[in-house]
């Protein structure tokens, strides 16, 4: 159940939800990322391991991004480039429309993706949801969220929010 849907660019910044857990780490867990996000998906099927690698330097490149600009501070020039700069390129494929959504047919995967992932990744900048990215305040979460209440602190309340209340108790009793 998505209770808070997200912005493409924050779905795919979050997939390295620790420093030690890496949710498309591989090309299944990359195909079955791309389950919620039906334009994707027939391209992550025709994606090769050789192009998940290069998904990933851009993955990170955009959470660094957006870790800078929850912080307010100014992103690194490189990580910038890297996150941004194929989605203002001209797109390698049209779009064409299909039931419910839109597709890109059989085009290179790999480009396709690196377009789109960037592509949601300026649309995010240029968008007033970039005023109110938040970081998790969760010990070791990396997560990002757009602030849908301004005194949101979890990227989920059951996970990151449980365990400090958690933490919490303990620090109290011991
Ligand atoms: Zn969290």
């Amino acid at each position: 159940m998505l209770t808070d849907p997200e912005p493409l660019s924050v779905s795919f910044a979050n997939t390295l939800s620790s420093s030690l857990r890496d949710r498309i780490g591989t090309l299944e867990e990359f195909r079955g990322w791309t389950k919620n996000w039906p334009t994707l998906q027939p391209l992550a099927d025709r994606l090769t391991a050789a192009g998940l690698g290069s998904l990933l330097e851009r993955r990170d490149a955009t959470q660094s991004v957006l870790h800078a600009v929850a912080d307010g501070r100014k992103p690194s020039a490189a990580a910038f480039a890297l996150a941004t700069d194929a989605g203002l390129e001209a797109a390698p494929f049209r779009l064409r429309p299909t039931a419910g959504g839109a597709a890109v047919g059989r085009v290179p995967p790999l480009e396709a993706i690196s377009h789109l992932l960037a592509r949601s990744t300026v649309d995010l900048l240029l968008s007033p949801q970039a005023a109110g990215l938040r970081r998790c305040e969760g010990t070791d979460c990396r997560k990002v969220f757009a602030g849908t209440r301004a005194n949101r602190r979890w990227c989920d309340t059951r996970v990151c929010g449980n365990r400090a209340r958690v933490a919490a108790h303990a620090r109290r009793h011991s």
